[in-house]
């Protein structure tokens, strides 16, 4: 049997923000992207679950709630931080 586990912060930042950095003109390129998500995560503890198929769904939702004020925290913080030097090419 494979262990299984996963970081219930991963699916939170990567649930909102596209989300924050459409609502604050941020550019949503997968690599501005991708820097919002890694910082993000950097910046929350993680909050690792053993997960059984099935019994993840129902505990997800309150972990959210728990949770997300500290995401959107540092969601907002990535946002600032790759708006003000976005690492994509060109422009
Ligand atoms: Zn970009």
């Amino acid at each position: 049997m494979a262990l299984e586990y996963r970081n219930l912060m991963e699916d939170i930042v990567v649930q909102n923000a596209i989300t924050m950095m459409q609502a604050r003109e941020c550019c949503t390129c997968d690599a501005c992207t991708s820097d919002v998500v890694a910082y993000a995560l950097n910046h929350v503890p993680p909050r690792y679950v053993a997960t059984r198929k099935g019994q993840m769904l129902a505990k997800i939702s309150g972990y959210e709630l728990q949770y997300k004020a500290d995401v959107v925290a540092a969601i907002c913080d990535a946002i600032q931080v790759v708006k003000e030097s976005p690492r994509h090419e060109g422009r």
